[in-house]
């Protein structure tokens, strides 16, 4: 299965929920977060259903690489040279939507450690 009618992250792959589309590859599309955290914050997902980064990996690592690739592609096309990229996994570290997503947050000066 590719697609989980349940997932919202799915439903905005297909279309189904509008969003704000950045980029889009054969396996990763991106698009901005609905409450941005900084000038840049982009979330870039799988086009197949995944839970986790973790999952991702053990699947489809050329899928996982593609993220970072079009991550820093939208980086380096707003001329943003430091930024910072984020999976959060499982509920305990703030995931709150279960289908991988990497954070791609910049266009400010960020603080380190997170909370
Ligand atoms: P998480 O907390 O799972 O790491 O990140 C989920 C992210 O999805 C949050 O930053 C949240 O603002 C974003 N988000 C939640 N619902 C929507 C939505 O319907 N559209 C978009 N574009 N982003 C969403
Ligand atoms: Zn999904």
């Amino acid at each position: 299965m590719s697609q989980d009618a349940n997932c919202l992250f799915c439903r905005i792959v297909t279309g189904d929920i509008p969003a704000d589309i950045v980029a889009r590859t054969q396996t990763v599309l991106a698009f901005n977060d609905i409450d941005p955290q900084a000038p840049t914050h982009v979330l870039l997902v799988p086009i197949r259903h995944c839970a986790n980064a973790a999952e991702l990996a053990a699947q489809s690592p050329e899928v996982l690489a593609e993220l970072f690739s079009v991550a820093s592609d939208i980086a380096a096309s707003r001329g943003i040279t430091g930024y910072r990229t984020v999976f959060n996994t499982g509920a305990e570290a703030g995931q709150s939507v279960f289908h991988v997503h990497l954070h791609l947050i910049g266009g400010r000066s960020l603080a380190w450690p997170p909370g």
